[in-house]
């Protein structure tokens, strides 16, 4: 097996990753640069973005555009993998900006084996602040090869257990966004942030507004139960709900309840 990192390794985002048999060529996100000021770049990888299609397959990690935003330069008919709920919000957040998704997806499930001619993927759902991310086990020639897109440690998700799943293997691609900073940020956990905001906003009445990305769900979660745990009434835009609802979330306080023909709010 041949692996061949286009894109992203000596800069943060913009990934792009090939791996490729003697049967089969697959490739593992196709991302734009996360500098918004950049015109969007689009390599100059044949077979995928230009000249006669020759890809067997592209597998998206997650939805976050500097793994994804170049799905829309693929040429034609080259099948496109993606988790289901990060399909659906990918597509709620694109409907609501009026901006048309171009591919027709094919859906992936946590570690339901996909082969492509001689090249075997196994997704495996991993904790990111966006929604439905994989890792993905790439095997060929008895070669194994693990490409972890993003991954985090301090999301609801348990950790420990992603690493029991994950197997040994002969080449690792690892994301490490934040391996060179040398200041330390405290990655919070989801848990220890809702605690922590709970405690604070228990002591104030009245309105909260948060300014926090619709697609960080596991945020969206935090935010609810936050609202909850303070006798506050949770509302979202419109954008969040129609995020959150396209993958089928309740986030209706249930502290909300009617009598008679009036709302009455605890
Ligand atoms: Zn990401």
């Amino acid at each position: 097996m041949n692996i061949k990192i286009h894109r992203g390794q000596n800069q943060i985002g913009g990934s792009i990753i090939e791996a490729s048999s003697k049967q089969a060529r697959v490739f593992f996100d196709i991302g734009i640069e996360l500098d918004e000021d950049k015109e969007i770049e689009i390599p100059q990888i044949e077979g995928l973005f230009y000249g006669s299609q020759n890809c067997d397959a592209v597998f998206i990690s997650h939805y976050h555009s500097d793994h994804i935003g170049l799905a829309d330069y693929l040429l034609p008919d080259i099948p496109v993998y993606i988790g289901e709920k990060a399909y659906k919000v990918m597509k709620a957040a694109s409907d609501y900006r009026d901006i048309e998704v171009k591919f027709d997806p094919i859906l992936i499930e946590n570690e339901k084996i996909i082969e492509i001619k001689d090249i075997k993927i196994t997704p495996i759902l991993c904790d990111h602040s966006a929604f439905d991310s994989y890792m993905f086990l790439i095997e060929a020639n008895g070669e194994t090869t693990l490409y972890t897109g993003d991954f985090r440690a301090n999301g609801r998700m348990d950790f420990d257990k992603l690493l029991e799943k994950v197997p040994c293997v002969d080449n690792l691609i690892i994301e490490g966004t934040t391996l060179s900073r040398e200041d330390s940020i405290e990655n919070i956990e989801e848990e220890k942030l809702e605690e922590i905001a709970v405690e604070f906003l228990n002591k104030y009445k009245g309105p909260v507004f948060i300014m926090m990305s619709a697609m960080n769900i596991d945020r969206v979660i935090t935010v609810k139960n936050i609202a909850e745990r303070t006798d506050r009434i949770f509302l979202e835009d419109i954008y969040t709900a129609d995020i959150t609802s396209a993958i089928g979330m309740t986030t209706a306080n249930t502290r909300v309840f009617m009598t008679g023909g009036d709302k009455q709010y605890k």
